[in-house]
């Protein structure tokens, strides 16, 4: 095998073979081929030994072999049946828990309820011993707590290799993370440092009793079907989940469990230092539709402006706020944070009214966890219209004004804002 000038092995064109055809001149990445003669010839102080030229040449006349990766010694893991219990990431702001976390220790409990096992608590920060009381109440039976300073603020690296501390030494067979930024972030950190598998965005999760497998159940293909995913191999089997979509389990401040600290290894690499963070401008003064208890769901079917403060008006009778489906933020009507569905926000209020919207599979994951529905639309087979608890079929332009004047009628003293549900 010839050598290029640094002594690697390069490719040996045979000329007898070569067709002419060219192909590995465009695929050389460092031009190092040219023609003579009718034949392709490689320059030996040009060629890198990538072995492309090899990959696309038709005659097959490029003698090479390719160097084989070396494969990173793995250290060995721990046998699959070693690993027990199911975790939730308890994710803190301000001293605060976000409320997914709580969500998730609701899942968590019926999952391990079904496994026949502990639901866990991981909860790196500083100042925790409260959030660790509130996680017991919220069903966890162990809180494992890493209280550092290091912790106190946000960073991939030092969040991430606390987690994995903890799923190495804890051993949970399921680790549950809430799909906020945060959680996004750090999932994937931990899940590639621990080569498992990670599935991020889940509208489902349940147990297959008879190989103790998390299923794993989330919209793929542009949200066309949903997916049931399957860790077989690795451990712990990772999910993110969104906000709003698990239900809120009851708080039962009576309840006892066991916290446990963990002595944080430590981060010795140089730290980034973060100044501040500066909200996004175009979501200052914007309300959270996944906080508001009525949603004004705006379809593309009323995606018109001489009837916005009608439905305002609706909304704001009911003390709540006017959302939309995806083709009316496309359409510049309303911003992205009233967006509503699989790539916009997840809510569940007490009242979804659902006003011109289909009912797409894309939107239908982002409120299904609603209380009541109400929709409104001109045809009666709109999934929408299968999913509400009352459909009404209809010309929004004339059912809304209806509406309106009925409730007002029940509550003649009704002011905005006052309705009670
Ligand atoms: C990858 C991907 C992600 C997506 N993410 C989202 C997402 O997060 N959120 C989202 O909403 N969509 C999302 N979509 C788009 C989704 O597939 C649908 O196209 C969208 O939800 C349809 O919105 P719509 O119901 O407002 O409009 P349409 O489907 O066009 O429905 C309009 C409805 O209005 C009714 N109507 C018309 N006129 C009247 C009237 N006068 N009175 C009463 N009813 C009337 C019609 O009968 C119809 O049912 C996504 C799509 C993809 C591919």
């Amino acid at each position: 095998m010839p050598k290029n000038l640094k002594g690697k092995d390069i490719a040996d064109i045979i000329p007898d073979k070569c067709i002419g055809c060219q192909i590995c001149i465009g695929e050389c990445p460092t031009k190092a081929i040219e023609m003579v003669g009718g034949v392709a010839k490689i320059d030996p102080e040009l060629c890198i030994g990538c072995g492309k030229c090899v990959d696309v040449c038709p005659a097959n006349c490029i003698l090479f072999e390719k160097p084989r990766k070396k494969k990173a010694a793995v250290a060995q893991k721990p046998a699959l049946a070693e690993y027990k219990g199911v975790a939730v990431f308890v994710e803190t702001h301000d001293g605060r828990a976000a409320d997914v976390s709580w969500e998730l220790m609701g899942k968590a409990r019926e999952l391990a309820e079904k496994l026949g096992v502990q639901v866990l608590g991981f909860l790196p920060g500083v100042s925790t011993e409260a959030i660790a009381k509130e996680a017991i109440a919220y069903g966890c039976d162990v809180v494992y707590v890493m209280d550092n300073p290091l912790l106190k603020m946000y960073l991939p690296k030092v969040y991430g290799k606390a987690l994995v501390q903890l799923c190495n030494e804890v051993k949970p067979e399921i680790v549950l993370i809430g799909a906020t930024p945060l959680g996004r972030d750090v999932s994937s950190v931990v899940a590639t440092i621990i080569e498992t598998g990670l599935t991020a965005d889940c509208t489902g999760l349940d147990i297959d009793k008879e190989q103790r497998l998390l299923m794993m159940t989330r919209p793929t293909f542009g949200g066309n079907i949903m997916a049931t995913i399957l860790c077989r191999n690795h451990r712990p089997q990772m999910s993110t989940v969104r906000p709003m979509v698990m239900k809120m389990p009851k708080k039962d401040p009576a309840r006892r469990g066991e916290i446990r600290m963990v002595e944080f290894e430590g981060y010795t690499d140089p730290l980034p230092s973060i100044i501040d963070f500066i909200p996004r401008a175009s979501d200052v003064g914007e309300v959270d539709i996944a906080r508001v208890p009525v949603l004004v769901v705006i379809g593309k079917g009323a995606c018109n402006s001489q009837y916005f403060p009608m439905l305002e008006g609706l909304a704001h009778l009911l003390g709540g706020t006017v959302a939309c489906s995806r083709p009316v933020v496309q359409a510049g009507f309303l911003p992205y944070v009233r967006q509503v569905g699989q790539t916009g926000k997840t809510v569940a209020p007490k009242l979804y009214i659902g006003v011109a919207v289909s009912g797409a599979v894309q939107h239908l994951v982002g409120m299904q966890g609603s209380e009541r529905i109400i929709a409104i639309n001109t045809d009666r087979h709109a999934p929408m219209m299968q999913i509400a608890d009352y459909p009404i079929i209809g010309d929004y332009a004339q059912v809304v004004p209806q509406l309106i004047e009925g409730i007002k009628a029940r509550v003649p003293t009704l002011k905005a804002g006052s309705a009670k549900l």
